[in-house]
Order: C-alpha cells, then structure tokens, then sequence
C-alpha cells in the first residue's frame, strides 16, 4: 500500500533558458508532470512524480533539475 505526503517544495525544475523545447522530458516521464508550453517545458503536476529522476538523465540540455526528496515527503510505501 501506499500514499503520498505533499513535498515542501517541488523536487523537479526546469531551467527554462536551457529548454529548447524537445519533448525528451514529456515522453520519458511516466507521471505525465511535464508539459510544452510556448516551446518550453514546464513542471505541470508535480503531484504525479514517481521519483524516478529519468527526466534529468533524458534532457540533452541539462535543463531538468531533479533533487531526491527530503525524508517524510513523497510516495510512501507500507509494508507488511
Ligand atoms: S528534455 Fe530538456 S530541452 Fe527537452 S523539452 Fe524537456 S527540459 Fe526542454
Ligand atoms: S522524476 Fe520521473 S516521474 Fe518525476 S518528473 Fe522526472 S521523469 Fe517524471
């Protein structure tokens, strides 16, 4: 089971003076956070992030920035 606590402050930001508008980030992201607005990415609903942090690895631009949560916000996972 598992549920989510809201982040303090988001953990995905797009550098937009590095976007050029590819797509990579829209199409590698499995939450559907991101979105193209004006030939830029923007953070749409940072609410759906999995955490997974293939967004950074994808932009060719360096223009995702993706930092871990802190402790106690996120997907928390129960076990048992
Ligand atoms: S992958 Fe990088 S350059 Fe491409 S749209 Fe996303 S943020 Fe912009
Ligand atoms: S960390 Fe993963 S789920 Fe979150 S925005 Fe990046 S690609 Fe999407």
């Amino acid at each position: 089971m598992s549920k989510r606590i809201p982040y303090p402050e988001p953990i995905v930001s797009i550098v937009t003076e590095k976007c050029r508008g590819c797509g990579s980030c829209v199409l590698i992201c499995g939450g559907e956070v991101f979105e193209i607005k004006d030939k830029k990415s923007v953070v749409a609903r940072m609410e759906q992030c999995l955490e997974c942090g293939n967004c950074e690895i994808a932009c060719p631009s360096n223009a995702v920035q993706y930092q871990v949560p802190r402790g106690g916000a996120g997907i928390m996972y129960e076990c048992g």
